[in-house]
Parts: structure tokens; C-alpha cells; sequence
């Protein structure tokens, strides 16, 4: 419920507070996000270790609350009014701000006033107040009564040095560190539930994803392709800056596989090579680390024999934020996130193309290795980076 009189949005922050000597660069990336999200809407600014925006306008307030909660690094967006810190003032516009949140609150019979002096100069203590601006809010709606434990109705008012702000209600963010443009991973993306996931926990943690997904087109639709970008596109609207899709053709190296490696480990060799291809990819574009949907034991070929055989041919570090989690916690944060449904809509697996019903669970690194050896394995890496096509969402 967001009052009509609010003036400005109080955006807080959680953990940055923690960061100690990084704290101002912390601030400084976070107000650069907010101010990309808000555009023209309104203006950012500092004020005693919180953000807050000043509204130009009062057109699409609800869409950019739920956009700011979205941003890494927000703990919580507070509708607010502003005024100057002058008790007369202060009544009166608590008393409007009720009576719009009263009108909205039908239902309501009980309220509560949390005023907190900041300025211990300001004439009132907090509880005093509490009391002076409470005993004329009750007096708004017939037999409503002060609850100060659960009430219907909450109404913060804060007093501080030069300004004081008025507000009841705020929007969960997704908390978190802000999203840095050169802290840059490369997430392998697939169109199922697990990786968007596992890329959103990373841009959570201040990362910049670059998506790679893999195809076999023509073996694999058109509409499997576009799905991913879909996916991706959803994981873009809780980014501040654009972000880059890499979709790589994986077929002539699903075919080279077949024609050479054992039927059993096809699967495995076409993950060694996109991690390969993921692993070039994030060098050419200056990313410090790939991320996997994996999750420990969810299907057959996540084991920890094949993980360390996927792994085995790439140095960057590979982080599987997912790797302890169990499908319900990931379909909740799917759901959350908005890519849930998209993910269960049906595409085609690139992974299964030419391989049989039984892959290995256990493939024996000695033989992954010599089969790879005789692969032109690096033609094959560079040439399907070549062929990729960029997308910038
Ligand atoms: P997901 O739900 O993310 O597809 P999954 O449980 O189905 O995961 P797998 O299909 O075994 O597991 O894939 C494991 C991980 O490998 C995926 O989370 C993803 O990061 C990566 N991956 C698999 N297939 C592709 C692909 N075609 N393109 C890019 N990455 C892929
Ligand atoms: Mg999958």
C-alpha cells in the first residue's frame, strides 16, 4: 500500500555496513545502480548512510518500488514523506498521511505512533511525541485504539537535524551487495529451473553475469533458444546495466564426440567443452569465474566423480551456488524470481543429443582424458566461440 503523499523513497542497505575501509566504494556502486533504475523518475542522493529518492513525479511509483526492491544490495524500500523538522508541521501531515492510509485500511480499529528523535534538540522527546501526534490520529476513525504490540495501522516519524520523515510502510528488498560491471562470472545457462537461479545468487553477491547457452541447432528448436533468452531477459530487469548472451552452435563438436569418445561419456565430453568454451569466453571478456546450476545428486550425472571430471579441464574456479540445495528451495527461488515458469515450459536438451539412455555416473578421468587427446579440442573451443552469437539484453 503506498500512500499518496509520499514525497520520497527511503531506500536502506544491510550489509554494507559490515564493509568497513570498502564501504564508501559499497555506496558508491549501489547509489550508481539505484540512480540507472530510477532514470528521470527522481533523484538519488546520501543521507545518514541511507539512500534517498526524491520523486519527480507521481506516475509508475508502485512499478519503480517493486524495480528497487529488486536491486542487489537493497534491504528495503520505504514510501516516505519529507517535511521540515517542525512539530507543527510534523502533526499536521502525519495526521493527512493517516487519513489516506485509513481510507486505504477500512478494516483498521487499531494504530500505533513510533516516533524516534534523532535531533535531541527537537522540543518533544520520542515518547512525547508519540503521545501528541497519537491522541489526535485516534481521534480520525470512532473507537480505533492504540496497539503498540500488533496494530492495524503503524506510523513511523522520524526526527532528524535538518528534515523529518513520515512513514507505514515498506517492501522487502532482495538485500545482498550491489551488482559491480567488473566483477564479471560467466554463467552457463540451460532453460531449466536450476541455473537461473544459481546466476541470480551470484548477481545477489555483486557479480555481472555473462550468459552462455549452448545449441545443437538445427537438432534443437529455434523456440528452445528463445526460451533461454527469455529466461536471461528476466534476470536483466534486476540488473542496473545491460548484460551479454553468448549462444554458442555446440553441434559440430557433439558430432566430433560421437564419431571418436565412448558412446557412455558423450555427455561428459560436451560439458568439458562447455566449460572449455565458458572458460575462453570468460577470458576474453575479463571474467573471473564460471557458474553451474549443479546440485549434488539431482539427476544421475551430477556426482562428485563427474563434477571433478567436468572441472578437470578448466582452471578458472567453477562456483555452484546450488550444490548443497534441494529441489524445493530452488523452485521457491524460482518462483520468486519470476523464471520459474518460463523454465518448465518444454525445450530441448542439448546434452542428450546423440547420447545414450545410460550415461555414465562415474566416468573414469584417464579415459575422459585420452579420448579428449585425440580431439583437435582447442579448433573446436575457438571455433564455436567464433561462431557464437552475441546478444546484449
Ligand atoms: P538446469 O535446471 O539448470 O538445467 P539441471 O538440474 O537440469 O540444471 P543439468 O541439465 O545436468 O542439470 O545441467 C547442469 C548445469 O550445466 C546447468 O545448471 C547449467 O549451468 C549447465 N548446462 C547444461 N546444459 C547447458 C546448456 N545447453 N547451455 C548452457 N549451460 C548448460
Ligand atoms: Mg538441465
Amino acid at each position: 500500500m503506498i500512500n499518496p503523499r509520499a514525497t520520497h523513497l527511503l531506500i536502506r542497505h544491510q550489509e554494507i555496513a559490515l564493509k568497513g575501509k570498502n564501504r564508501p566504494e559499497f555506496e558508491r556502486l549501489l547509489r550508481n545502480n539505484l540512480a540507472k533504475c530510477v532514470g528521470s523518475q527522481g533523484n538519488v542522493s546520501s543521507v545518514s548512510g541511507r539512500f534517498v529518492v526524491e520523486l519527480a513525479n507521481r506516475e509508475g511509483i508502485p512499478q519503480l518500488v517493486d524495480r528497487l526492491a529488486t536491486i542487489a544490495g537493497v534491504a528495503a524500500v520505504t514510501p516516505c514523506l519529507v517535511t521540515k523538522p517542525e512539530l507543527d508541521l510534523i502533526t499536521s501531515e502525519t495526521l493527512d498521511w493517516a487519513k489516506h492510509d485509513l481510507d486505504a485500511r477500512p478494516e483498521a480499529a487499531t494504530f500505533a505512533i513510533r516516533a524516534r528523535r534523532i535531533d535531541k534538540k527537537f522540543q518533544l522527546t520520542s515518547n512525547q511525541l508519540d503521545l501528541e501526534v497519537g491522541s489526535r490520529v485516534r481521534k480520525l476513525r470512532d473507537g480505533m485504539t492504540v496497539n503498540l504490540k500488533k496494530p492495524d495501522l503503524k506510523i513511523a516519524i522520524e526526527v532528524r537535524h535538518h528534515h523529518a520523515l513520515i512513514y507505514s510502510w515498506e517492501k522487502a528488498g532482495v538485500r545482498g551487495l550491489p551488482m559491480n560491471a567488473t566483477q564479471r562470472i560467466v554463467c552457463l545457462l540451460s532453460g531449466g529451473i536450476d541455473s537461473p537461479v544459481a546466476a541470480y545468487e551470484l548477481m545477489r553477491r555483486g557479480c555481472t553475469p555473462i550468459f552462455v547457452h549452448f545449441h545443437s541447432k538445427p537438432f534443437t528448436s529455434e523456440a528452445s533458444v528463445a526460451k533461454v533468452k527469455r529466461l536471461a531477459g528476466v534476470l536483466r530487469k534486476l540488473s542496473p546495466h545491460p548484460l551479454e548472451m553468448w549462444l554458442v552452435p555446440l553441434l559440430e563438436i557433439q558430432k566430433a564426440v560421437r564419431d571418436s569418445c565412448n558412446e557412455r561419456y558423450r555427455t561428459i565430453h560436451y560439458r568439458r567443452f562447455m566449460m572449455m568454451i565458458a572458460e575462453e569466453i570468460a577470458n576474453r571478456r575479463g571474467a573471473k569465474a564460471l557458474v553451474t546450476g549443479d546440485a549434488l545428486g539431482q539427476v544421475a550425472s551430477q556426482t562428485l566423480t563427474n563434477m571433478q571430471a567436468i572441472e578437470d579441464v578448466v582452471r578458472l574456479p567453477v562456483l555452484r551456488p546450488l550444490v548443497a540445495h534441494d529441489k524445493q528451495d530452488i523452485v521457491a527461488k524460482a518462483r520468486i524470481l519470476g523464471t520459474f515458469e518460463i523454465s518448465i515450459e518444454p525445450h530441448d536438451d542439448t546434452c542428450v543429443l546423440f547420447a545414450p539412455d545410460h550415461p555414465s555416473t562415474q566416468a573414469k578421468l584417464s579415459i575422459l582424458r585420452e579420448e579428449s587427446e585425440a580431439l583437435p579440442v582447442y579448433d573446436l573451443v575457438f571455433a564455436a566461440c567464433d561462431a557464437a552469437e552475441k546478444v546484449l539484453l
